[in-house]
């Protein structure tokens, strides 16, 4: 089946042959396995506030990865090899396949390494400075099948460009959008400001709980869609939303769950500090017909303040942080706030259990532990958990 997948007969188990020098999956158990490991750590880490419920997994936990970010270099005999960049050693690990990712994502890379040959393009070299791409980021939606591909380059001039689009569309029909990215930073698998469409839109559009999504290359959209759905609807059921009530949908992303809230009769005032989510999110308020939302592009923990400050409350905060989770100033203000619900939607487990301790000094009693399993084969635990005022 693949270079590197090998599929156990009796099981149907995956098994990666480059799974130590990866490092992108990192429990080598059976899936069984793996969700007992997160099941444990989370009662482990999180029973103290209430009873954990049972981990939501997956059927079939391989390829659901919607983002592939891929790295290429020359190896010693001037070949173009692609594969995981390792931050530990700054360097590449060279691989073909890879039982998380889409596997149109594979075929696309496989091409782009011939292309790159035949149109003499080098791939960036960070100690030399020369070369031109710097990395690649594919995004697929399996509802819309549409798929983005990113060309993030050291500078502007792309040679031959329209040929080397053409060429790769002839290839690659399902692709419906092209876009270069000028990355002049030095950091590795970071995306610069300036975006140049090659070809079609310039994002992707996907589908959750009947809304729908536009994804533009930064934006920070889940990487596993089927799992997505169900985190979202257990966050949306437990605010408990009526016609009417009012929420606050904080670190939002392109307004998803806030969006969703809102189809269901809320009112809902989203907040993002990245710009193009914000007016990602924005657009997918007009393309969905929802105009009970509002979108702010801030700080979440300013944002919070100044409302606080200015006396205004709602009856839910979903709130949905980066792996650094929330922030003691944002906790303040959520206890000004005061809303009867908290809905926290969490990726890390060690920032939840930290910032579940100052909520409860903040008046609030934790009502509910669903573990969702986003990242099958890595040891990400995501959660969403009820907070209710006491
Ligand atoms: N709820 C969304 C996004 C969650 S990811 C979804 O499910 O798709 C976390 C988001 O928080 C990212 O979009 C990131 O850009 C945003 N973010 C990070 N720091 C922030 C801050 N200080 N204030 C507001 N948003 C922030």
């Amino acid at each position: 089946m693949s270079k590197h997948i090998k599929v156990s007969n009796s099981t149907g188990e995956r098994f990666c042959s480059v799974f130590k020098r990866c490092g992108g999956c990192q429990l080598d158990k059976t899936y069984t396995e793996q969700l007992e490991w997160k099941q444990a750590k989370a009662d482990r880490m999180l029973s103290k506030f209430c009873k954990v419920d049972p981990i939501i997994g997956m059927e079939c936990p391989y390829n659901y990865r919607n983002k592939i970010q891929t790295v290429y270099k020359l190896n010693s005999s001037g070949q173009i090899i692609s594969g995981v960049f390792q931050s530990s050693t700054k360097g590449l690990t060279a691989i073909e396949d890879c039982m998380l990712e889409d596997i149109r994502a594979h075929k696309i890379v496989k091409t782009l390494k011939s292309l790159m040959k035949d149109f003499k393009i080098l791939p960036y070299d960070l100690s030399s400075g020369r070369g031109l791409l710097k990395h690649t980021l594919i995004r697929t939606s399996d509802k819309t099948g549409q798929v983005m591909l990113v060309l993030v380059t050291a500078g502007p001039v792309f040679p031959a460009k329209h040929n080397f689009v053409n060429a790769l569309l002839a290839r690659h029909p399902e692709i419906t959008t092209i876009v270069q990215n000028i990355c002049t930073n030095t950091t590795p698998l970071t995306l610069g400001t300036r975006n140049i469409v090659m070809y079609g839109k310039g994002y992707i559009e996907d589908e959750l709980c009947g809304c729908k999504f536009r994804i533009s290359p930064a934006s920070f959209y889940q990487v596993n869609p089927s799992q997505t759905e169900k985190l979202y609807t257990i966050a949306v059921d437990s605010a408990g939303i009526k016609e009417g009530t009012r929420v606050i949908d904080a670190y939002c992303g392109t307004g998803t769950i806030g969006m969703i809230c809102a189809a269901n009769g809320a009112e809902v005032v989203g907040v993002e500090l990245n710009k193009a989510a914000c007016r990602d999110a924005a657009d997918n308020a007009k393309r969905n017909g929802i105009d009970n939302i509002r979108f702010f592009n801030a700080d979440a923990a300013e944002f919070m303040k100044e409302i606080a400050n200015d006396g205004m409350s709602c009856d839910v905060l979903v709130m949905d942080p980066p792996r650094a989770g929330a922030t003691q100033d944002f906790i303040n203000a959520a206890g000004k706030l005061a809303p009867e619900k908290i809905i926290y939607v969490s990726c890390k487990i060690e920032t939840l259990e930290r910032d579940l301790k100052m909520f409860r000094r903040q008046g609030y009693r934790i009502d509910k532990i669903q573990p969702v399993d986003m990242f099958p084969h890595t040891t990400g635990i995501e959660n969403v958990t009820l907070l209710t005022k006491k």
